[in-house]
């Protein structure tokens, strides 16, 4: 068996004291939706906003339209209407119809379901070639609604994989996901991410992080800094 790396021990030992706080890996959060494509969508309307927008923003759209067909007939005018509260509403809005247009010339129907089965390197390859769907959509949508292992890096799991010390402050999301995805056990992908959010989104925040009372203060790189340590 090979040997645990010093940094595959660090991110163990990071995410184990994390998990003491949101449970998340003990209770696997179920984000995945009955139809992936729904999970890609919603992915889509995420960018650049917060998880409220983005879900006013997806109610909206499903509320106006019971089918993704529909959607797609609806028209552009009509999508950027209902997407709006998700910001970006012509980009986004563009893009939806774009990949709707694509699934259906590949599939012959509103759905990429049948991916759920095939290898996941290939469902990868797939949703990273759809109009404007970029590493972490293709790793969320992977994740959360195929089940398939990714590790879907944002910015609070980019800011505390940089601040704790795992990667140095210039490193690319693309960079850290294939770091974690390499150093973390798939069992601990899931719970592990959604642990990481919270801790960046409560405790870890972009300004003014709560570094007297994280429990992870004893191992983190920016902790010893503040502190002079080093
Ligand atoms: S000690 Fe501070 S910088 Fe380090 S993980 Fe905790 S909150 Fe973030």
């Amino acid at each position: 068996m090979k040997k645990p790396s010093k940094l595959n021990l660090w991110i163990a030992d990071f995410l184990s004291r994390i998990e003491t706080c949101y449970h998340n890996e003990a209770n696997l959060p179920d984000l995945a939706h009955d139809e992936p494509l729904d999970g890609l969508i919603l992915t889509v309307l995420s960018q650049h906003t917060n998880d409220k927008n983005r879900d006013l923003a997806f109610m909206r759209l499903k509320g106006q339209y019971s089918t993704w067909e529909e959607a797609a007939a609806a028209g552009a005018a009509a999508v950027e209407n209902a997407v709006r509260p998700a910001g970006l509403a012509p980009t986004k809005s563009k893009r939806i119809l774009e990949i709707l247009a694509v699934v259906k010339k590949d599939f012959g129907c509103y759905s990429i379901k049948s991916l759920a089965g095939k290898p996941r390197d290939d469902v990868k390859k797939y949703l990273l070639s759809l109009p404007g769907v970029g590493e972490k959509t293709a790793s969320c949508v992977l994740l959360f609604d195929m089940h398939a292992s990714a590790f879907p890096v944002d910015t609070h799991i980019a800011r505390v994989c940089q601040r704790v010390g795992f990667v140095d402050e210039r490193t690319p999301a693309e960079e850290i996901c294939a770091i974690l995805e390499r150093e973390v056990s798939p069992e601990r992908y899931l719970g592990g991410h959604v642990n990481i959010i919270e801790h960046g989104r409560h405790v870890c925040r972009a300004r003014s992080p709560l570094c007297a009372t994280c429990v992870a203060a004893e191992i983190c790189g920016f902790f010893d800094f503040l502190n002079g340590q080093r």
